[in-house]
């Protein structure tokens, strides 16, 4: 067995595993995404239980092995439980993390992204943001910290900042209307869609979840984010699934 190391992260997966272990995958903001098994966590009393649990956030002490680590001890600052009981709340939070898993790479330097899904989940908890509009705020930033999102701010084919009106999936990004004519399949967006847009690739983290926008502004939001995602992800994520069935999500 290895040294010890002293990671900050967050659960992202607890599956069990044999009779009384849990496999976890933590983000880390040492070593970016890694497995860590947490052996006898499921046994009653042990020391391990609580922090092997999706959402768990703090400070985790493993041991690195050959393929993968074996945690050790927590010290847990965050549980996240009143979201475990918020329905579909919770959900909502799988979703980010399974999202954050697929972006997740080894020895990253994960920071930014754990600090994403910290506030995240507490503006899943606070709820005076709509879930469906945290989740697309998450969605975009989430493809931002990643380094691939679309030019909000100047047209695609011109570069002008003005007057631009409708997305293009094809050009990856925003037209003037000299430049849309022809363009096929593009999506208009209203002016509030795109200052929302606009406003989550510039925002930093601490700010992200202080505006709300109009059903109507949400709904073109929630096409322009389903179009990227088939754009920029080679999979759909399987925690949609419960998503779309328990809260009506596309
Ligand atoms: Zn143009």
């Amino acid at each position: 067995m290895g040294e010890a190391v002293q990671v900050t992260g967050m659960v992202l997966s607890a599956m069990p595993i044999g009779e009384y272990d849990r496999r976890l995958v933590l983000l880390t903001r040492e070593r970016g995404k890694i497995t860590a098994f947490a052996r006898g966590a499921r046994r009653m009393n042990s020391p391990l239980m609580a922090a092997s649990n999706t959402f768990a956030f703090g400070t985790f002490t493993v041991y690195e092995g050959r393929n993968s680590f074996s945690l050790q001890q927590a010290s847990i600052r965050e549980y996240f439980t009143g979201l475990a009981a918020m329905q579909p709340g919770v959900y909502y939070g799988f979703y980010f993390m399974e999202l954050a898993d697929y972006y997740g790479r080894e020895e990253n330097d994960e920071t930014q992204m754990l600090n994403l899904l910290y506030i995240s989940l507490k503006a899943l908890m606070k709820n005076t943001i709509s879930p469906r509009l945290v989740r697309r705020i998450f969605e975009l930033k989430a493809m931002a910290l990643n380094g691939e999102y679309p030019d909000m701010f100047a047209c695609a084919g011109c570069g002008t900042a003005e007057g631009l009106h409708v997305f293009s999936p094809r050009r990856d990004g925003m037209l003037c209307d000299k430049c849309a004519a022809g363009e096929p399949s593009v999506q208009r967006l209203s002016k509030a869609a795109v200052c929302a847009c606009r406003y989550i690739l510039a925002s930093p983290l601490e700010k992200l979840y202080t505006f709300t926008v109009t059903e109507e502004a949400l709904r073109e939001l929630e096409r322009l984010m389903n179009t990227l995602s088939g754009k920029y992800m080679d999979r759909k994520m399987k925690s949609l699934q419960i998503l779309e069935m328990v809260a009506g999500e596309f």
